[in-house]
């Protein structure tokens, strides 16, 4: 039999650079083919080859509910029978724009977008519209999309292809973004104190999910946080990979801090291309038509999107929906941690709501040097042996997995007797 996926892979980068359109799913640094998938269902997705495997990926975080849920895709097609778009506004984006509202009241005012690099890269234009200062503050090792002044020691793809910056972005471009280390308290006094008063704004990931699952301090949390309103720079709480994927009030709910804008994407389209930011009305106030900070898209608030998204938030405002995901994220993080042990594998693992980190070391990894000095030489082998059993897991050692409320106990206890044999396989 020919491999499909190794057929359509060759196909691929005749046309396509690398064959992918994003490039972690080449599989760089994990080696083979990648998996070209036909179509998903719940938890689980089947590739090419019809070969089925249990999903820990969900599009990168988005299939919070399970792949192609009833609710979603009725909401969709009804959606798509009356026209794709029209670029005039519609009864559908007030109604989500009140949803997101109402589900994190810090969001006062909230704008759509359709790329989480775009809700990003608008929120730090208009951090700086508001203050009239140039400087922004980034973390090693946190991701916050592709645009020019963020791709500075992100993580992510970058960190998988070994260069944390990105070619082609100008040094005049680069220079106003500053790097500390994660979760450094006093680096970031030391900075506030020399030029806080310069700072348009700071952006983080509060669990940063692009250097695998590596969580903020409190401490940090709430320094950051005063730092932040002492200095009149704005706190952007980049939310958009765990933005009502590790609680039904975001990371901000988990460290009971507010961010002055927050990015949101990933969940809130429902697998479907919706992002957003937003946050006080006086800086969103800042915003063309209103203001002089100029943002726009053609596909905003696209009305197919949207009902994804929509129906996609109805389903997790439902009672009890991420306790039932903690609890099946729980199950699993024990019962690998378990195998681990058996197999006398340094392993470890970290999770909040249906987002979760595995680490081939003994404690979770508080900072990017940490990550950095974790046991990543064993990833590879771990995720190919995964993979022959049917498990499907992000293919970097730098990125965090997820579990939908699709997954079931039965799913977990087989990936756990899948983990016994992967774990027998490596050679610590
Ligand atoms: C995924 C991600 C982005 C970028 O979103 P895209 O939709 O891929 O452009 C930005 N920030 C964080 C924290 C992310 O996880």
């Amino acid at each position: 039999m020919t491999d499909q996926n190794q057929s359509l892979f060759d196909r691929a980068q005749i046309t396509t650079p690398g064959g992918v359109n994003s490039p972690v799913r080449a599989f760089r640094s994990v080696g083979g083919t990648p998996r070209f998938i036909k179509h998903a269902k719940g938890a689980y997705f089947w590739d090419e080859n019809d070969t089925k495997y249990i999903d820990y990926i969900g599009s990168w975080g988005p299939i919070i509910v399970g792949h192609a849920h009833p609710r979603v895709v009725k909401s969709v097609q009804e959606a798509a029978t009356k026209g794709l778009g029209y670029g005039a506004p519609t009864r559908a984006e007030v109604e989500i724009a009140e949803k997101l509202c109402a589900m994190l009241p810090q969001l006062e005012q909230v704008r759509l977008v359709s790329s989480g690099t775009e809700a990003t890269m608008s929120a730090i234009r208009l951090a700086r519209g508001f203050t009239g200062r140039d400087l922004l503050v980034k973390f090693e090792g946190c991701y916050h999309g592709h645009s020019d002044s963020l791709l500075v020691k992100a993580g992510s793809g970058l960190l998988t292809f070994g260069n944390p910056s990105s070619a082609g972005v100008p040094q005049a471009v680069s220079k106003d973004t500053l790097v500390l280390p994660y979760n450094d308290v006093d680096a970031l006094q030391t900075l506030f104190k020399e030029k806080g008063d310069q700072l348009a704004c700071v952006i983080l990931e509060p669990i940063a999910g692009n250097m695998n699952f590596v969580r903020a301090s409190q401490e940090f949390m709430h320094t950051l946080r005063e730092l932040c309103t002492k200095h009149g720079t704005v706190l952007i709480i980049d939310e958009v990979m765990t933005g009502f994927r590790v609680g039904l009030h975001c990371a901000q709910g988990v460290y009971g801090v507010q961010a002055d804008i927050t990015t949101l994407g990933k969940v809130i389209g429902g697998g479907m291309p919706v992002a957003a930011f937003g946050g006080r009305r006086d800086i969103m106030a800042h915003m063309a038509p209103l203001g002089g900070v100029y943002q726009a898209g053609t596909l905003s608030g696209n009305p197919v999107a949207v009902a994804a998204g929509m129906t996609t938030l109805e389903i997790i405002s439902e009672p009890l929906f991420y306790e039932k995901l903690y609890e099946r994220t729980r199950q699993l993080m024990n019962g690998l941690e378990y195998a681990a042990k058996v197999a006398g594998v340094p392993f470890s693992t970290d999770c909040e709501g249906g987002m979760f980190g595995l680490f081939f070391a003994e404690i979770p990894p508080k900072s990017f040097a940490d990550m950095m000095a974790s046991r990543t030489d064993l990833f590879p082998t771990f995720f190919h042996a995964m993979l022959d059993e049917g498990v499907y897991l992000a293919p970097s050692a730098f990125e965090a997995g997820f579990v939908s409320a699709a997954h079931t106990e039965e799913d977990m206890m087989k990936t756990v007797v899948a983990a016994e044999r992967a774990f027998a396989q490596l050679k610590v």
